[in-house]
């Protein structure tokens, strides 16, 4: 079992609210939240507002599933920086016999997981991570890459907790730039500043802080010291439950990790990077319920506006 992490009083006093409004439904797991009908409404206009806020890009949407291969987590280095967070599919293969003592086991409740084996399915644990092989096929790029927009997907990232900021399965919405380096810089450049303005127009005082990914262990505090100081990763915070404040966007570059391992390169032998913009569905919802309030009726005209026009 991963730690549970306790909730700060803000923040299980936040998620008591939610609950008592039937914003969150509680599924009794900690991390794994239903959604009522006026949270699920919320989230779905901020994803249109991205979509309104992406402008004229050149765009390709691509859409997964929230499953992904076991093969490409193992290739694209996920299980070796994050393997406390990742999330593994396993399967019933038995006879009749273990299907009876599995049941007899889950009926009490006890442990049954002998009886389960692992499949090629991973649960997904960052939107962007299927759309590189699928890049890598075509072969080389147009000299000024790509933008895939990977729409809303849900994502599972094993950290239980009761802060209703970290779930554990959450929507993340990615644009994904793959590309020369100096048109992937432009692009994170281009995403923080419409960005801050989005999350101004909606009301939201969201910071840009320097920041790492949660990498595993010694060698991964490394890895997130190493970011920092070359400044590849930067969030947005803004406040949610507590009164610390926490990340609801990451804007990221990659630089060769991807592009190495599945040889992407660019027509003509140019280099390709990529980065990717990631927005945390769910955080920013939340975010505008505790800047707002939990009635979207009462909220300014100008966020709804921008949320429903
Ligand atoms: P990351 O790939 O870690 O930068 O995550 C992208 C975005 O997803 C973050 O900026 C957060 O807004 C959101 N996010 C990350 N972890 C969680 C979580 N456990 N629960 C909810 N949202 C999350
Ligand atoms: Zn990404």
């Amino acid at each position: 079992m991963a730690t549970y992490r306790e909730a700060s009083p803000g923040q299980a006093a936040f998620l008591q609210s939610l609950l008592d409004a039937g914003l969150l439904l509680d599924t009794g797991a900690p991390g794994l939240l239903g959604q009522g009908a006026v949270f699920d409404d919320v989230r779905e206009a901020f994803t249109a507002a991205v979509t309104r806020a992406s402008g004229a890009d050149p765009i390709e949407s691509m859409r997964f599933p929230p499953l992904t291969s076991t093969f490409e987590i193992e290739k694209n280095g996920y299980l070796a920086s994050f393997p406390h967070l990742a999330g593994t599919v396993y399967s019933f293969e038995g006879d009749d016999a273990q299907a009876l003592e599995l049941e007899a086991r889950a009926a009490r409740h006890a442990d049954w997981s002998e009886f389960q084996s692992k499949t090629d399915a991973v649960l997904l644990p960052a939107a962007c991570y299927p759309v590189y092989p699928q890049i890598a096929r075509r072969g080389p790029l147009p000299s000024d890459g790509v933008i895939v927009d990977t729409g809303s997907a849900w994502v599972f990232r094993n950290e239980p907790s009761g802060d209703p900021a970290r779930m554990r399965s959450f929507h993340m919405r990615e644009f994904v730039r793959i590309g020369d380096p100096a048109d992937v810089a432009t692009f994170r450049d281009v995403w923080l500043e419409r960005t801050v303005d989005l999350f101004t127009r909606l009301g939201l005082v969201a910071e840009s802080e320097v920041a790492s990914d949660p990498f595993f262990g010694r060698v991964g505090r490394m890895l997130a010291a190493n970011q920092r100081e070359q400044e590849l990763k930067f969030e947005l915070v803004a406040l949610i439950g507590g009164p610390e404040p926490t990340a609801i966007a990451s804007f990221n570059y990659h630089q060769d990790h991807f592009t190495q391992i599945y040889e992407i390169g660019l027509e003509g032998g140019g280099i390709a990077h990529t980065g990717c913009v990631a927005f945390g569905i769910e955080r920013v919802t939340l975010a505008l319920f505790r800047a707002h309030g939990l009635d979207p009726r009462a909220w300014p005209a100008e966020v709804r506006a921008e949320l429903w026009s």
